[in-house]
């Protein structure tokens, strides 16, 4: 496995919208799995293709009890709203507020291109609609609630 380089703002990549993934084969899981190795090693919970440079509809999550891989996803927002102060691994030293639901339902394919559907809630809930706004080139900053600069905490 390889571990890709995460571009970061303000390249124009992580911008633009990202189209449907065609073909599932051996290059698509190794795309996969080089996320997931990257994501891991930049201690990362979720990570989309675009922010390795790669303007599909994939992006990968990972909780400590959970693990997600979508590919061309559809989103139905569920639950309460809420207000989630997250990181970006393409946006350093920045924590930005902004709004989310507390429960998704998720429609994708799976590396088999088999499609499931499925009900998250709580951490897995945001990482998803922060992995999906990336697909459609929407950054944490572009409407944020509030903005924090951590350089040096983080
Ligand atoms: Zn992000």
């Amino acid at each position: 496995m390889t571990i890709l380089d995460v571009l970061t703002v303000p390249n124009p990549v992580l911008s633009q919208k990202c189209d449907p993934v065609t073909v599932f084969d051996k290059e698509l899981q190794q795309l996969i799995d080089d996320m997931f190795e990257t994501m891991n090693d930049s201690k990362g919970i979720g990570l989309a293709a675009p922010q390795v440079g790669v303007l599909m509809q994939l992006f990968i999550c990972k909780t400590e009890t959970d693990r997600v891989v979508a590919i061309n996803p559809k989103l139905e927002y569920l639950g309460d709203e809420l207000e989630s102060e997250e990181g970006c691994l393409s946006i350093p030293n920045i924590l930005a507020v902004v709004d989310r639901r507390s429960q998704v339902k998720l429609t994708a394919k799976d590396v088999n291109g088999k499609e499931f559907s499925r009900v998250y809630d709580d951490l897995m809930a945001i990482v998803i609609q922060h992995e999906f706004d990336h697909l459609v080139g929407k950054l944490i900053t572009d409407c944020p609630l509030e903005i924090k600069n951590v350089e040096g905490d983080i």
